[in-house]
């Protein structure tokens, strides 16, 4: 069954390379920092974030003017809940994600934070209320302490620390010889995908954003890194309003809500328990991952 499923693994591999540094959030992040394409409001005042409240309200967008890929999407995550989303490749998971940012305004509705038009507030405040930990966290050329630290640099040593190890990563960081000293990045130490991921945990707990935004990675991990991530990721997250891009089965069947998007449209709406009553789209893509994991053996 293996062979069955590795064309497919790998396709998306292909798939995600083809699209590059559009895919990664943070990349994508400096290319607009260079390039601005969305200019604040005139007289765009300070996003003011109380409980953290998302609301999407018959969001339409489209990159091509001929080809849309979000359709009436509404929904609304309360403040303090933990919202998966789910569905089919291109299904425009990261779409949902890159619209909150504010990469691309909506071409119909509105998204709103605690009441506030996402569209009328200034993008440095809207981009301070969010943390991101991305699949494909960016390092740099520095040491684990600097890369950390670059997330609030006027952060204490202390917080630093503290954050490392909140993110779990001090039991790795106890095997290298020079410790959180250690160079990582392109020249330095290389790291695994759950390893860089935690980086990204410790990053956005030494910014404490009220609002989170986490994008599972799709490769598999161990299940020990994958344990790590999760845990570290539920402590930092809790009590804030967060949306994961879910691709593990512990994830969803943790969420408060379930939003199960299909060809741009929010198709499904519940916690896991009710939408497997439902016997609808997400009960059969639970049930075919259920039958992939048995065959493949990486069952959880
Ligand atoms: P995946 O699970 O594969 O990451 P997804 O559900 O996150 O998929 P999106 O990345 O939101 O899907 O993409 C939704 C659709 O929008 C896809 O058909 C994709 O080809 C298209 N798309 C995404 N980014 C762009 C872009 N920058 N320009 C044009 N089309 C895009």
């Amino acid at each position: 069954t293996m062979q069955i499923f590795m064309p497919l693994n790998f396709l998306g591999f292909v798939y995600r390379e083809i699209r590059g540094a559009l895919a990664n959030i943070e990349n994508l992040f400096k290319l607009l920092d260079k390039q601005p394409a969305i200019d604040d409001a005139p007289g765009a005042q300070q996003l003011k974030v109380k409980g953290g409240e998302i609301r999407f309200q018959h969001v339409n967008f489209s990159y091509q003017p001929d080809r849309p890929i979000l359709r009436q999407v509404d929904f609304t995550v309360s403040p303090g809940q933990k919202v998966a989303i789910v569905g089919e490749s291109g299904a425009g998971k990261s779409t949902l994600i890159k619209l909150l940012f504010r990469f691309y305004d909506t071409i119909e509705g509105k998204i709103l934070i605690d009441g506030q038009d996402i569209a009328a507030v200034t993008q440095q405040s809207l981009r301070q209320a969010i943390g991101i930990v991305p699949q494909d966290t960016v390092l740099f050329n520095e040491s684990i302490y600097e890369n950390v630290r670059y997330a609030r640099p006027d952060a204490s040593e202390q917080d630093v620390l503290d954050a490392i190890r909140m993110a779990h990563l001090d039991t790795f960081i106890r095997t290298l010889p020079k410790g959180h000293h250690t160079l990582v990045g392109e020249r330095g130490l290389k790291l695994s995908g759950g390893e860089k991921q935690r980086i990204a945990i410790a990053r956005v707990i030494l910014k404490k954003p009220p609002i989170l935004l986490f994008d599972e990675a799709t490769s598999s991990l161990d299940s020990q890194s994958e344990q790590a991530i999760l845990k570290a990721f539920r402590e930092v997250s809790s009590g804030h309003t967060s949306l994961v891009i879910a691709h593990r089965l512990s994830t969803v069947v943790d969420a408060d809500n379930i939003l199960v998007m299909s060809e741009g449209k929010l198709v499904e709406q519940g916690n896991h328990a009710q939408l497997l009553q439902k016997q609808g789209y997400y009960a059969r893509l639970w049930y075919a991952q259920q039958h992939q994991r048995e065959h493949d053996g990486s069952g959880q």
